[in-house]
């Protein structure tokens, strides 16, 4: 019945979406768009198949979530005029995003 999981329909479901909508973006396509989302560049239809993918790829999930991370503690340390200096990335974040795009 391990065909018939969750897991299973929802990978097929991504599969045959891929495949057969024009509008679909693959995952690597995904990634390319993060950055412009988040910065509210993109437009109407841009993201709603940015949001469409979002919703049927757990692993783009991740891979946002860990994004936005990296970027709040980039801001709030940039943002200070006299903040110190950085000099080391926080180990569980970098695990953080490894994890995420690993998949
Ligand atoms: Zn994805």
């Amino acid at each position: 019945m391990t065909l018939f999981s969750t897991t299973g329909v929802r990978r097929w479901l991504k599969g045959m979406m891929l495949k057969h909508m024009h509008r679909m973006i693959t995952c690597r396509e995904f990634e390319e768009f993060v950055l412009r989302y988040l910065e509210g560049e993109l437009s109407d239809r841009q993201r709603s198949v940015f949001e469409w993918h979002l919703r049927l790829c757990r692993e783009c999930r991740e891979y946002l979530a860990a994004y936005k991370r990296t970027l709040e503690i980039t801001t709030a340390v940039m943002a200070p005029p006299n903040a110190p200096v950085l000099d080391e990335v926080p180990e569980d974040l970098i695990k953080a995003i490894l994890e995420a795009r690993k998949h």
